[in-house]
């Protein structure tokens, strides 16, 4: 049985009281490895070797760490099977697209930001007889903290931009699936890291929050999950004035206009749906479309769910894989339940899929007010609503109209028209004709309960710096 364990000052280690969780494959309910369960001791331990680890890191040239951290990405690159299958059987999606999405990502990040860091500017102003330059200088030690949809792909998006900046990492990967994330550890030796500059901690977060938050030494949390756990880490870090970046949930719309490119829409909807089983942050789980093709779209989409390929994650030819635990598979079916209570008729699925695995198939509903809590609460599965709209105000009300703000796509040929309504969506993220199409230098997250700042490009690299001015009189 496979034992994943901490990283810390260079070495894997058991937790200091000893507990452990299991991680289990969400396919076949059967248990993959034991987990060490970590306490605060266990994140004392990795703030202690990351204290110790930092004058000499940030002391390197940024050159010098952006060599580190592409070797790092080489390496991932290498191991690339080895990875993907691990993910896929840790987080229940298909293997496929753990090979061709998640890993390569991974790989990209790292490479991403070790580039970005060498293009990392710093301003100059000048006075009349003096000049100021502003310094970017790392942080200290920083809490990275990512959620179980992505597991490897979102852990390296944080660790990368804070080690290229110069920072000491505590990184606390997701207890639903600490696998890959916890290769890091030999990954980052390999590739030449200083021990203690990236330490690894699994387990439960709600045991170490406190410490991995409040702890004099930690500058700065990144933070990806719930908007739940957010809030929680939001308290944690305003009493010790802590900066942070909270990435959190999402109630996405898609907005269909009648002038769209149908096919390309009803495509780009579909996707934006159901892909990584509708567990995406950015998924339009709220399909909002134009009374003139209501009726039609509604009965393609129907078409196309169904031959959705739903089952084994290791097979080819699967698109819809097992959702991420027992626990998320309650979860998703209590709320296909309440959007029953709440008057939604389900168009296609609503059911387990099978006996063994937790496999929901590809859900939508119609019929449900914009204010039931199906429409309002964010699922993070395969279910989506559809909901119609005449103008484009009501579907500017529409899709503003929950807590969230994370990313909407617009689908529509009428160019003055995607550009009026971009100024009026209330989110970070719009997409035109388009849906996750990602360039990495783009400032990314969400307003409202989505999120706090902004990931992505020099965005990053600014949120794990200080800067610091400098005045000269001449
Ligand atoms: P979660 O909030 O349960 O957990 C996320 C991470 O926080 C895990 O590593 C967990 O161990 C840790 N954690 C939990 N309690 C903590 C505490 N008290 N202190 C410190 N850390 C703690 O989220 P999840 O279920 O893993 O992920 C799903 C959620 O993530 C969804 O809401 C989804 O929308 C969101 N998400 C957002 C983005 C984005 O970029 N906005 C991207 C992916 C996922």
């Amino acid at each position: 049985m496979r034992k994943v364990l901490n990283f810390i000052n260079g070495e894997y280690c058991e937790g200091v009281k000893g507990e452990w969780m299991e991680s289990i494959n969400p396919a076949t309910e059967e248990k993959l490895a034991d987990v060490v369960n970590s306490t605060s001791e266990d994140v004392s331990k990795a703030i202690e070797a990351a204290k110790k680890a930092y004058p000499a890191w940030s002391a390197q040239s940024p050159e010098r760490r952006a060599k580190v951290l592409r070797k790092m990405a080489d390496i991932i690159k290498s191991r690339l099977d080895e990875l993907a299958t691990l993910e896929s059987l840790d987080n229940g999606k298909p293997l496929a697209v753990a090979k061709t999405v998640d890993i390569p990502r991974a790989a990209i990040n790292l490479q991403f930001f070790a580039d970005a860091i060498g293009q990392f500017s710093q301003d100059a102003y000048h006075m009349k007889n003096a000049v100021n330059y502003t310094r970017r200088q790392p942080l200290g030690i920083v809490s990275c903290i990512s959620p179980w949809n992505l597991p490897l792909y979102l852990f390296t998006w944080k660790i990368a931009p804070a080690l290229a900046a110069g920072n000491c990492v505590i990184g606390k990967p997701s207890e639903v699936t600490p696998i890959t994330a916890s290769l890091m550890g030999e990954i980052a030796k390999e590739a030449g890291l200083p021990n203690g500059v990236l330490n690894i901690l699994h387990g439960q977060g709600s045991r170490m929050g406190e410490e991995l938050v409040q702890n004099k030494l930690i500058k700065a949390v990144s933070f990806t999950g719930s908007t739940t756990t957010g809030k929680v880490i939001s308290k944690l870090a305003a009493s010790e004035f802590k900066k942070v970046s909270l990435e959190m949930g999402g109630k996405n719309a898609t907005i269909v206009f009648g002038d769209c490119d149908y096919d390309k829409a009803l495509a780009g909807v579909l996707r934006a749906a159901y892909s990584n089983q509708g567990q995406i942050c950015l998924c339009g789980s709220r399909i909002l479309i134009h009374d003139s093709l209501y009726e039609r779209m509604k009965g393609d989409l129907i078409e196309e769910i169904v031959k959705l390929k739903i089952g084994d994650p290791m097979a080819a030819g699967t698109q819809q894989g097992a959702v991420v635990s027992k626990e998320h598979f309650e979860k998703i079916i209590s709320c296909i339940e309440l959007a029953k209570e709440e008057g939604g008729r389900i168009l296609t699925g609503g059911n387990r899929h099978g006996d063994t695995g937790y496999f929901i198939e590809p859900t939508l509903i119609e019929g449900l007010g914009a204010n039931c809590q199906t429409n309002q609460q964010e699922i993070f599965g395969p279910v989506a609503t559809i909901q119609s709209f005449k103008t484009e105000e009501e579907a500017i009300e529409l899709a503003n109209g929950t807590n969230y703000g994370l990313a909407f796509s617009v689908w529509s040929e009428n160019s003055s028209r995607t550009h009026r309504i971009a100024e009026k969506l209330d989110a970070g993220i719009i997409w035109i004709n388009t849906w996750m199409l990602r360039d990495l230098r783009t400032p990314f997250g969400g307003t409202k309960d989505s999120g706090v700042g902004r990931e992505g490009g020099f965005d990053a690299l600014r949120f794990f710096t200080e800067a610091k001015n400098i005045c000269i009189q001449y």
